[in-house]
């Protein structure tokens, strides 16, 4: 097995993972930094996606204070306040550190301010933004920076577990399989920091990048890590329709759209966003994806299954000036959005929960940072579009910052536990001396089981039926093999049969904590009601930790809400806004019951 050692391990190359390298090479260019990366630096991981936007707060009459609210009630008041503070109070300096340290360039107004556009559940318009196609400024920059500073890089591996010491109390490294060669690599570290950005693509229809399968979760949940807000999977409303045949089926147009204008009709061609939540296009991604998933389950359904969104009614120079990105690629599914309509269905675009962490990003396992899409509690019950760069981004630099720092109050290298070595490559070379299975059969019906019995809207006999599928699946799984071909390593277990493997292991933790916690998820456990089970959690829980990945458990603690009060409100107008929201559906919860 090839060994290296590095000081400061980065697992990711997206906006956390890139921003975490660069600040810890500004804070101490001695240490020696490692980025790794399942894909190549720069061109995989869904930073690059990104397409509408970044919010913060710059503009005359915006206020971190209003950004901060917006983003707790957007969250269902179920944000950690402190990360939530931390967002938007530190993307204003990172926004200009993009701009005037890292060279990206951000549309202006005439008056050289930067412009800022309208996103969804959003009081003020804040979304600072490159044309419609946002991320690969962002990320090609940051990668260029990453390039000159000669950052250790290794591309195309993938981290398959955390190696703990024999005392099973510090992090000694990361065991990688290097996808080129199949061979097992172990990189020693002093700091590791995980930002292998979730996603939820174990869904019929999801965006993420197909690099993205919870492995970070995954290894950390195995490493006896707290996992929160599991359960939090937000779907956004406007993914393509573009046939069975095609990967772009699922992967969306922006938010944007809606934000300018744009409307969303039923089969029947007619506006229905109205009769579910008064901002209509406008209200936040989980509401907007109930309403729609409530058209398509009364029928009203265009004839590829989906409902639609048009522009038709609004400027079409504006439309193409703004969406030149999204016309071509609805032109290239064959759809005019300047004129037309399209075809969309809600689809599974990002994971609320993540590991728990403080916001210095340390976590329980000293030695073990995490920042991006791999972390839990920013966001709460839903993230506001323009948040998750923010929050990848933002929390990225902070790593970068702690990490160095921590290296040299504690850090040390580790003897890594040959025992725990051997049984993650033992894992990992299991299906090779099965027989090969049909795995892409097993891919479709974890898609098919996920988007039916655990999706936008669930109840306990549908979470009950995925049960059933899931055990069946994690049998066929259990049996299925691959084939190891002339190159007994090169057989990318990992990433073909780890990804489901993975993908399960996020799904059972997902069914574990749906099953067991019983109200916040209102909005979508349909039989507990459709606002009032978020607000008794908002009331009454705060945290879901779900506990080794062979006996899952579920914790609860009391929302705090002083946090709020650093953005200007008081503590009774807080919670009577929590109440006023709550009452309609959870009669019986007193403002004395709501404060602790
Ligand atoms: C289509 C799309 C559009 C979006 N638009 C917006 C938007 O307009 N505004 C907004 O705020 N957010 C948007 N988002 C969300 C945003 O992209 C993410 O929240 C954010 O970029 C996540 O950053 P990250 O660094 O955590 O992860 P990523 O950028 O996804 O990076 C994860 C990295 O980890 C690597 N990796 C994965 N597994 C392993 C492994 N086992 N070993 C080693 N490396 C691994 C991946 O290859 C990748 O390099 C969008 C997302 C998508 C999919």
């Amino acid at each position: 097995m090839k060994k290296l050692k590095t000081d400061i391990l980065i697992l990711g190359s997206g906006g956390a993972g890139l921003f975490a390298a660069l600040h810890a090479h500004q804070r101490d260019p001695k240490l020696s930094i490692t980025v790794a990366v399942k894909g190549l630096l720069g061109k995989c991981g869904c930073t690059r996606m990104v397409q509408g936007g970044y919010n913060v707060a710059l503009a005359e009459g915006d206020s971190v204070e209003r950004h901060f609210m917006d983003t707790i009630e957007g969250g269902k008041w179920l944000p950690d306040q402190e990360l939530a503070w931390t967002l938007v109070s530190v993307a204003v300096e990172r926004i200009h550190e993009l701009e005037n340290e890292l060279g990206c360039f951000f549309d202006r107004n005439p008056d050289g301010t930067v412009h800022q556009k309208a996103f969804a559940g959003q009081t003020f318009d804040r979304t600072v933004h490159k044309g419609d196609l946002t991320g690969i400024e962002i990320i090609n920059r940051l990668a260029e920076q990453v390039w000159a500073r000669g950052i250790n890089r290794l591309e195309e591996h993938r981290a398959v577990e955390f190696i703990k010491n024999s005392s099973g109390d510090a992090l000694a490294g990361v065991l990688m399989i290097d996808m080129r060669s199949g061979e097992f690599v172990l990189v020693q570290a002093q700091a590791v920091l995980l930002a292998t950005g979730g996603g939820p693509t174990m869904y019929k229809f999801h965006t993420p990048s197909g690099d993205k399968t919870c492995d970070g979760m995954a290894m950390a949940l195995r490493a006896g890590l707290t996992l929160r807000d599991m359960e939090m999977v937000q779907f956004h409303p406007t993914g393509l329709i573009a046939g069975a045949h095609t990967r772009i089926t699922g992967t969306i147009i922006e938010e944007g759209l809606r934000g300018s204008g744009g409307y969303l009709l039923n089969g029947a061609g007619e506006r229905f966003m109205g009769n579910y939540d008064p901002r209509g296009e406008r209200a936040t991604r989980d509401i907007v994806s109930r309403g729609m998933y409530e058209e398509m389950r009364a029928g009203r359904v265009g004839p590829r299954g989906g409902l639609y969104i048009t522009m038709r009614h609004l400027d079409s120079a504006m439309v193409r000036r703004m969406f030149k990105g999204m016309v071509e690629r609805c032109a290239d599914c064959g759809f005019d959005l300047v004129s037309g309509l399209v075809d969309v269905v809600p689809t599974a675009h990002y994971m609320m929960g993540g590991v728990a962490f403080a916001t210095d990003c340390t976590t329980d396992l000293p030695g073990l940072f995490v920042a991006g899409e791999d972390s839990g509690g920013v966001h709460g019950a839903n993230r506001l579009g323009g948040n998750g760069v923010a929050n990848s981004t933002v929390f990225g630099g902070i790593a970068g910052d702690a990490m160095p720092q921590w290296v040299k109050a504690n850090g040390e290298f580790h003897e890594p536990d040959p025992h725990v070595i051997d049984a993650a490559v033992a894992c990992c070379r299991a299906p090779l001396a099965r027989p090969a299975g049909d795995l892409n059969a097993i891919r479709e019906a974890l898609y098919e089981a996920m988007w039916d019995d655990v999706g936008i809207v669930r109840d306990a006999a549908s979470l009950q039926r995925a049960a059933g599928k899931l055990d069946e699946l994690e049998a066929r799984l259990d049996s299925a093999g691959v084939e190891s071909g002339d190159h007994p390593e090169q057989h990318h277990v990992a990433f073909h049969l780890g990804e489901h493997l993975e993908r399960l292991d996020g799904v059972r933790r997902h069914h574990a904590s749906d099953d067991l916690i019983f109200g916040r998820i209102g909005g979508v456990r349909q039989d507990l009601g459709q606002v009032g089970g978020w607000l008794r959690g908002a009331v009454a829980v705060d945290d879901l930790a779900v506990g080794d990945a062979e006996h899952p458990c579920a914790k609860i603690r009391p929302v705090a809400l002083e946090g709020c009060q650093a953005a200007g409100r008081r503590h009774q107008d807080v919670l009577h806004d929590v109440l006023r929201v709550a009452r309609p559906a959870c009669a019986g919860i007193s403002d004395q019951g709501g404060t602790n």
